[in-house]
Order: C-alpha cells, then structure tokens, then sequence
C-alpha cells in the first residue's frame, strides 16, 4: 500500500491506492481524494473520517454550536454519499465557525510572518530610538564641522529667511539664505533616507532646527568635551 503526504496550506491530505469501503445507504462507498480539492480537508484512515483543518485547530470554542462544526472536529464526517452532493460541504464552508476558524488561520500565520504585535511594537520602537539617535547625532556633526570650520550657524539675521520645505519635491532646499547649518542639513538629507524622512514628514517640534536647540546641542558637546579634558588630566595626574 502506497502512501504519498501532500501538505497543502499546513493541512495533511494523505492519498492510498485503495480507502477502505464502508456501508453507506444501499452500497459501499469509500472517500474519493478528488475531494482535497477542498484545501481545508483531512482524511483520516483510523476513523475512515474526514475532519476540517482550520476548524479542528483554529475553531474558538464558542462558535462549535454553528452547524455540524463540531461533526467536522471531533466526530469525523462519513457519510460519503452527502459528502460528494453539494450541500454539506456548502453548507460547511458557509458556518460562521468555519470562516471564524479561516480567519483565526491567516491571522496565525501573519503573526508568524511578522511576529506577534507586541514584537512589532518593540522592533518599531527600537526602530524609532534607532532613528532619532542617527538624526541627533547628525545635527551635532553638522555644528561640530560649523564650529570647526569658524563659520556662522546661519547667516545675518536681515539675510536669513528658511523656506518651507516642499515635502513633494525629491529634493530637500531651504532656499539661497538658509544659512550654514539648513544648507549642510539639506545637503545630508538629499543623500539619506532617515535624514530627509525627517524633515520632510516630522513633527514640526521634533525637527531640532530651532536655533535654540542648536545652541543645546553646541552646550552638550562643549559639556563632554570639558570632561574629556578634565578625565584626561586627571589620569595624567
Ligand atoms: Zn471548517
């Protein structure tokens, strides 16, 4: 006797040369594996039954009361002459239960996609802290290569006028008297996802443009670097 696994969309539909014949009605029937075109059936040989993959292992234990669920689940359905008509596998097919039970099957398998929601939650927010660190750190080197370059922040105040940037454009440009830092800033995010992500789509309060954020971030770095000076001399000392 040859045995050949099919595994389709997780379910197991095992195929024999010959099923075993039971009395059905006024003949001997047996199941016919023409009926795994029906994705969601299972044959099982010890029973001589068949069982439906998503109710048996996706069905909510409050929705087996649905028509003949239950028969599909636990029970086993043999009558093959019904089987091969229309109406009970219709029948089946159109319970509430079952399509809960598809449903409950997607759902199960998109989360083994994508990991469950709190690991999504997580790896976005490890996404996000991730993000702002590159956009701050940035913002920092542009003022360090500023300081160290002695040019100004931005240009006179009568001169300096930012524009709106135009989030549509592919380009980031804050217009011909931005200054030093929104020039730099542009010219970084023309060349960097996260960078242009941010300005272009970021809250307004989180864009850490403003001249006094600036002048925050000038304070930490000169803050660590007197420390720096100051460890250093304490080691020598
Ligand atoms: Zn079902």
């Amino acid at each position: 006797m040859t045995h050949i696994f099919i595994l389709s969309c997780s379910s197991v539909q095992l195929r024999l040369e010959r099923f075993p014949k039971h009395k059905d009605g006024d003949r001997f029937r047996s199941f016919n594996s023409k009926l795994y075109h029906f994705k969601w059936l299972e044959y099982s040989v010890s029973q001589d039954s068949v069982y439906c993959f998503y109710c048996r292992h996706f069905s909510e234990n409050s929705s087996i009361s649905d028509y003949k669920c239950d028969i599909f689940i636990v029970a086993g359905y043999r009558q093959w002459k019904k089987c091969y008509g229309k109406s009970e596998k219709e029948k089946h097919l159109l319970s509430f239960s079952h399509c809960k039970a598809v449903a409950n099957y997607e759902a199960y398998n998109s989360t083994l996609e994508k990991g469950s929601v709190i690991s999504q939650i997580r790896k976005e927010h490890a996404i996000l802290i991730k993000e702002n660190r590159h956009y701050l750190v940035t913002l920092c080197e542009i003022l360090l290569t500023i300081t160290q370059q002695k040019i100004g922040v931005r240009e006179s105040v009568s001169l300096f006028r930012a524009s709106a940037i135009d989030i549509e454009s592919e380009s980031i440009d804050y217009g011909p008297h931005s200054g030093n830092f929104l020039s730099l800033l542009s010219l970084v995010g023309n060349h960097d996802e996260v960078i242009a992500r941010r300005i272009k789509h970021g809250p307004r309060n989180a864009k850490c443009t403003h001249h006094s954020v600036q002048n925050a971030l000038l304070d930490i770095m000169a803050g660590e670097v007197k420390n720096k000076i100051f460890e250093e001399m304490q080691t020598e000392s």
